[in-house]
């Protein structure tokens, strides 16, 4: 019988030691007015914000110390980004390279990438994109038709990546291709390689606005880009189960759950003067399901940091967590009879105008709702 696994996990002592470092990192940085905590935390791009927190250690901080991380723990990690994300800090610049393509470098890159990668990532001076998604392969992705081919001390990708937050902004992607013509299996011959985004290697990108009018995704073009030996992955052929891998990083984080968690602050605040029976229960509802998520959440954590791999819970965390996160600024429009507006100089509004409008992506980055839902029944047996 098949079933979920989500054991509590008590936060070490050190974890709790690096949250009041963290909580005394973001006071100053709001003393000092660095930073506006309403704004969209992770899709916030500050490089000078993401070079304080890497001289602080809070970037790749679980990563050994000769790469620039502290060898901190998963849960303490954990605990940073939660706090990060609760004080609406703007993590954008680095938050691709610390939550997943650093660490699949430390697993599975070549040395060389390692040593010349993850210090930079971890200074906060280094910041990537995930290049998995294609035109025809979004869900699919054992659909990937980008080619790799052979070349003289290393591969030449050619094909098209789409949806690729950040990729105008970032140093390197992470490609997805397909390094051996389609066979029966569909999993094998896909490979992953770092792609140096730099000017001149024959990548083209060009940008897809959002429902909010932001330019966070992209299209990107690749056209004959030489990619050298030690800039690919693992093995050849060994991209799906990386990629696997790295989606539990990507789904189970304190970020599927935060979204909106600023709205939400703002929205008890809105509401403190004026909390009738209804408000009450309302807000009362969204904090105990907060509570239980990060339960979810945090364990998935533990079981990370213990060198589990929880595909199956990190799916249900992130299906359970993005309805959380959409469901905010529903019932915050329900509570407060204001219409939200994204050029507004009032907080709350704001918010509610940029949770409204990129509240539908939340169950599709990521992996979609079918997908992961799919997941979760074949990981219990039922299909
Ligand atoms: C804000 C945002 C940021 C993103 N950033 C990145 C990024 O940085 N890098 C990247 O690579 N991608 C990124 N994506 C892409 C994202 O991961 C894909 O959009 C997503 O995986 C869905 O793929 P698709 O858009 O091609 O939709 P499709 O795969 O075409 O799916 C369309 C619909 O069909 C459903 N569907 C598809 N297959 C099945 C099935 N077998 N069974 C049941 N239903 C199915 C889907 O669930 C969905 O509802 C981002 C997306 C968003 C919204």
């Amino acid at each position: 019988m098949h079933s979920f696994r989500f054991d509590p996990v008590e936060l070490p002592a050190s974890a709790l030691s690096f949250r009041d470092d963290a909580r005394a990192f973001l006071a100053d940085e709001i003393a000092q007015d660095r930073f506006t905590p309403h704004r969209n935390s992770w899709n916030t791009f500050d490089p000078d914000f993401s070079r304080r927190s890497g001289a602080a250690g809070f970037i790749g901080m679980h990563w050994p110390k000769r790469y620039g991380g502290r060898e901190a723990s998963a849960l303490d990690r954990f605990v940073v980004i939660e706090e990060m994300l609760a004080a609406g800090a703007p993590l954008g610049a680095h938050w691709v390279a610390d939550r997943q393509s650093g660490n699949n470098i430390l697993a599975n890159g070549s040395q060389a990438a390692r040593d010349d990668i993850l210090p930079r990532i971890a200074a906060g001076e280094c910041y990537f994109a995930i290049g998995m998604s294609e035109p025809n392969s979004g869900s699919d992705l054992a659909s990937v038709g980008m080619r790799a081919t052979r070349g003289d001390g290393g591969w030449i990708l050619n094909g098209t990546k789409i949806w690729t937050s950040s990729a105008h902004r970032a140093h390197y992607l992470i490609a997805l291709a397909r390094s051996a013509p389609l066979g029966d299996d569909r999993h094998a011959g896909l490979t992953q390689f770092i792609v140096d985004l730099g000017e001149g290697k024959g990548v083209t990108t060009r940008p897809i606005y959002n429902l909010y009018g932001g330019h966070d995704f992209n299209e990107v073009f690749f056209d004959d880009v030489f990619v050298a030996d030690d800039m690919l992955i693992g093995d050849e052929g060994g991209g799906w189960q990386m990629v696997t891998g790295e989606l539990a990083f990507e789904r189970s984080g304190p970020d599927r759950i935060l979204s909106t968690f600023q709205l939400l602050r703002q929205l008890i605040e809105k509401i403190a003067q004026h909390a009738d029976e209804r408000r009450q229960i309302a807000v009362g509802r969204l904090i105990s399901h907060l509570v239980s998520l990060r339960q979810m959440s945090l364990s998935v954590a533990g079981m990370l940091e213990k060198g589990e791999s929880p595909e199956l819970e990190a799916a249900a965390v992130k299906d359970v967590g993005t309805a959380f996160e959409q469901e905010i600024p529903e019932i915050a429009r329900l509570l407060v009879d204001i219409e939200p507006s994204a050029d507004s100089n009032d907080p709350y509004i704001e918010s509610l105008a940029l949770g409204v409008l990129s509240a539908p992506s939340f169950s599709i980055r990521g992996g979609t709702r079918e997908i992961l839902r799919g997941i979760i029944a074949k990981g219990l047996g039922l299909r």
